[in-house]
């Protein structure tokens, strides 16, 4: 069986291929100022995209990382932007939230146990100050990328309409498709039925070879987006009009920031998270002396995330002597293997 033929194996070498080239085309001697973060599954409530990449100015990002590796969500991003440079009480700095003070101070306590803001009491009063501004702009550009490894034309017509979806609200920079590169003089991605704007990746995920077989258009992130709420089946009886709602550029810029920071935190290799590294039959191997890819022993093949899971009729513990051990990478157990990919995700983000 080919060893990437289901989604989830593909799109970690989608991944992959992604640290190592992006963006396409580039000279890649060029290196200078740029940096990225990849990461999967992760989006909107709405919507969920299969690979991200955050395209950074690495000074930026290398501020960015005095906040820590774990993600700043909204009420810390509130707290953090607006913290004077001098102590001040919380309220008379901090603009309303908009919700309950309560949550801002639980917010200013968290930010205090993280060590990103100087927290005092004066009296009753909760004083602030920053430590470092928070960089706004660390995160220049987001692309979305969908992996589907075999893009027939029934697998084309449900990815069109995310990726209609995706084009009229412009949440991301950029949409594109990952598809497995088949050699044709003309991909055959290119005949199927896919919005003009989403670009088409075309991969070979044996040997990571990727080719631009389309090249998307950037999309309209600082202007208003249409978000898709409901659709017409388009059938005979059904002459009722899709339904749109307008999201302002404010509102997608906190958005794509929210999402840019889960980003940051989970990276592509959180895989482990969800899958069962304390099964004995669990392994990470290492592909082309460099990639870990999750392989399991008694199904010989890199198992997706849905069957690697509490659900799995194969599951057995590891013994517990082997936790006493310290285990190569191959067949280690499950701690040892969470705390390797923490460290290549962390090697990932510059300054921390
Ligand atoms: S046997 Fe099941 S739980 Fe264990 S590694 Fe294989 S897929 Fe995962």
């Amino acid at each position: 069986m080919d060893r990437y033929q289901s989604e989830f194996a593909f799109e970690l070498r989608t991944c992959r291929w992604v640290e190592r080239h992006w963006p396409p085309d580039v000279d890649e001697s060029a290196g200078g100022d740029r940096a990225i973060v990849v990461a999967r599954q992760l989006g909107t409530k709405r919507r969920r995209w299969d690979t991200i990449v955050l395209e950074c100015d690495a000074d930026a990002l290398r501020e960015r990382a005095r906040f820590g590796a774990k993600r700043l969500d909204g009420d810390l991003r509130h707290v953090v932007r607006n913290a004077p440079a001098e102590w001040t009480y919380y309220r008379d700095c901090l603009p309303h939230p908009g919700y309950s003070w309560r949550y801002v101070r639980e917010a200013i306590h968290e930010a205090d146990d993280r060590g990103v803001l100087d927290v005092r009491k004066s009296g009753n009063r909760i004083e602030i100050r920053r430590k470092w501004p928070y960089p706004e702009q660390w995160v220049d550009r987001v692309v979305a990328i969908e992996n589907k490894p075999d893009l027939d034309a029934s697998a084309a017509r449900a990815l069109g309409t995310q990726l209609e979806y995706d084009v009229a609200l412009g949440l991301a920079d950029e949409v594109w498709v990952a598809t497995r590169k088949t050699g044709d003089r003309v991909e055959p991605a290119l005949f199927e039925d896919l919005p003009v704007e989403a670009g088409i990746l075309a991969l070979e995920p044996e040997t990571l070879a990727g080719e631009v077989a389309w090249y998307p258009r950037s999309l309209a992130v600082d202007e208003p987006g249409t978000r898709i709420t409901e659709r017409p089946t388009g059938g005979r009886r059904d002459d009722s009009a899709a339904r749109f709602e307008y999201v302002d550029p404010e509102n997608k810029r906190e958005t794509r920031l929210g999402i840019a920071e889960r980003a940051y935190e989970r990276g592509w290799r959180s895989f482990v998270e969800t899958m069962r590294p304390d099964c004995r039959h669990f392994e990470l191997r290492a592909r082309a002396g460099t990639q870990l890819e999750p392989y399991c022993a008694e199904k010989e093949r890199c198992p997706t995330a849905a069957e690697c899971s509490g659900n799995c009729a194969e599951y057995e513990p590891e013994p517990p002597a082997w936790r006493t051990r310290a285990w190569p990478i191959e067949g280690g157990p499950g701690k040892r293997i969470q705390q390797l990919l923490a460290d290549r995700r962390r090697r990932r983000r510059p300054g921390l």
